[in-house]
């Protein structure tokens, strides 16, 4: 119990980078947040919905940390390619550049800066941890294509596909690294 404890506070230590008091760069910590997961996630989560579910918070609210991004150029709401009736939030090239500035990058650089096989040990293990805290807060978090029930894969090589069974659409190779607000573990 002591090393679970210990890890803890590890990871208490290694929030500070995401989680913060008044704003770095201008943005507030949820703005940041908001701006990250709208960075990589696939065509059906930036709509304000799965913005709020990534973030747990309302749909209101999430409206307005959008709007906040909106304001400072670094998103803009276009109707949706998926349904006309739903509006999409999307990056701005500023904000993507804006990136560079992520308070986070701080640690990604630290987790960069291990080898590989520990970067892979180290993501597998997070999210075994968060598969548990899952199940055990009967809680949902968005995750990507490649460890989803709902992804098919057939063919190999350059004849490798890739389909979403819940969306009934075909994803390209590098949409199944993005984050989704529907994704559902496989048990
Ligand atoms: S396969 Fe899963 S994670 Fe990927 S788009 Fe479909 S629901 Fe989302």
């Amino acid at each position: 119990m002591s090393l679970a404890i210990e890890i803890v506070q590890l990871l208490i230590q290694s929030a500070d980078s995401w989680l913060f008091e008044g704003s770095r760069s201008g943005l507030s910590d949820r703005e940041w947040m908001a701006l990250r997961f709208l960075a990589r996630a696939n065509r059906f989560s930036r709509t304000p919905t799965a913005l709020a579910s990534f973030l747990g918070t309302t749909r209101s609210a999430a409206s307005q940390i959008a709007a906040v991004l909106q304001s400072k150029g670094l998103m803009v709401r276009k109707p949706s390619a998926e349904d006309k009736r739903s509006i999409s939030l999307c990056l701005t090239s500023e904000g993507e550049r804006f990136l560079e500035r992520d308070p986070i990058n701080a640690l990604r650089d630290q987790l960069v800066a291990l080898e590989l096989p520990d970067q892979s040990r180290l993501r597998d293990t997070l999210r075994r941890v968060l598969d548990g805290l899952d199940v055990a807060q009967r809680r949902h978090r968005s995750d990507v294509c490649s460890e989803c029930m709902f992804l098919i894969e057939s063919g190999e090589g350059k004849d490798r596909r890739f389909k979403c069974r819940l969306f009934r659409k075909s994803l390209a190779q590098k949409d199944t690294a993005l984050l989704c607000a529907y994704f559902e573990g496989r048990d």
